[in-house]
């Protein structure tokens, strides 16, 4: 038995957000439109003050505890955006963050959890000795650990920006929605399902290590091999006792595709110098995938989820080789 998400609960954490998380804006790309013979809106996610959405299902999550759990703390274990998230939303709302990293975690990385007001706890040589960690810090410590997104409340604060397209774009055909865990990709279909069952929800996932569809493909939650990839945030599995998200984004996604290192290189660099805007690998899939796959969307209008800005000018500088020589 799985957890389900409702829009009623999608609701609810729109008005626990109001205020708190940004209500971004669903933008023309000129450039696609033209390119595609199509309506392409970017809904900008790279406009959260945490940089990326996941502070939406954090703050619904934290903002869902009791006045005693605020006070015991939150944890986590991520060094990405999930962390941060966690490092805002909690200090937004007033709750002690301990977000556990392992030693591998580069200075900055932990600096800036620091800088959020969160209290870091560098441990173990592993993301997974920092899971430990967490786990024990909610065992012994009474923390409530705040999942990446197999929580409802995670998945319900992320379909938030499913309702915030479909008021913004009523006849939205088909929305591109990256999908590692599944909790942006479940939270924002049954939103966009929810007013308009018609609409197309497509996963898009990196060519190696797509631990969701691999999963669905095998009917059951199942580990994959991780690889480097410049879409890192999609990294990671979906947990083999998932609880809710398997289930969820198997009831909404329409189909699904995976994208190659070369494509993503070409998509984050299409946004750097036509829309000028600095994305990271895992908000540049959507547009990947209807280049790589030569998907037809002539004729519709189409929402591409820009998910987060974590990217560096290291980074940029790697996808912009990988355009050059994509053997490499
Ligand atoms: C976490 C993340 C995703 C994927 O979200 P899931 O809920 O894990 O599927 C996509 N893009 C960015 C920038 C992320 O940080």
């Amino acid at each position: 038995m799985s957890d389900p998400v409702t829009l009623h609960d999608i609701y609810l954490a729109r008005q626990r957000l109001a205020g708190q998380a940004a209500r971004t804006p669903l933008i023309l790309s000129q450039s696609l439109s033209l390119r595609f013979e199509a309506e392409v809106y970017l809904k900008l996610e790279t406009l959260q003050p945490s940089g990326a959405f996941k502070l939406r299902g954090a703050l619904n999550k934290i903002a869902s505890l009791s006045s005693e759990q605020l006070e015991r703390g939150v944890t986590t274990a991520s060094t990405g955006n999930h962390g941060r998230a966690v490092a805002w939303a909690a200090k937004r709302l007033g709750a002690r963050a301990v977000i556990c990293l392992s030693e591998l975690v580069p200075a900055n990385k932990v600096a800036a959890i620091e800088a959020l007001g969160a209290e870091a706890r560098v441990i173990g040589r592993s993301q997974d000795d920092a899971f430990v960690e967490a786990r024990r810090l909610v065992a012994e410590e009474g923390m409530a650990l705040i999942e990446p997104f197999d929580d409802p409340l995670i998945a319900a604060g992320q379909g938030t920006i499913g309702l915030e397209l479909m008021e913004d774009l009523p006849s939205l055909d088909r929305a591109f929605v990256g999908l590692s865990g599944g909790g942006l990709l479940g939270g924002i279909g049954r939103a966009v399902k929810g007013v308009n069952p018609r609409a197309t929800v497509t996963g898009v996932s990196m060519q190696r290590g797509a631990a969701m569809i691999d999963s669905l493909a095998a009917g059951r939650p199942v580990e994959v091999e991780e690889e480097a990839s410049l879409a890192d945030s999609l990294g990671g599995g979906i947990g083999l006792d998932n609880r809710c998200t398997f289930a969820l984004v198997r009831e909404v996604m329409d189909d699904h595709y995976r994208v190659s290192e070369p494509a993503i290189a070409r998509a984050m660099l299409h946004f750097f110098e036509q829309e000028k805007m600095l994305v990271e690998g895992a908000a540049a899939v959507g547009l990947a995938a209807i280049e790589e796959h030569d998907i037809d969307i002539r004729g519709q209008k189409v929402a591409l989820i820009v998910s987060g800005n974590g990217v560096d000018a290291e980074t940029l500088m790697r996808a912009r080789a990988l355009i050059d020589y994509p053997e490499r």
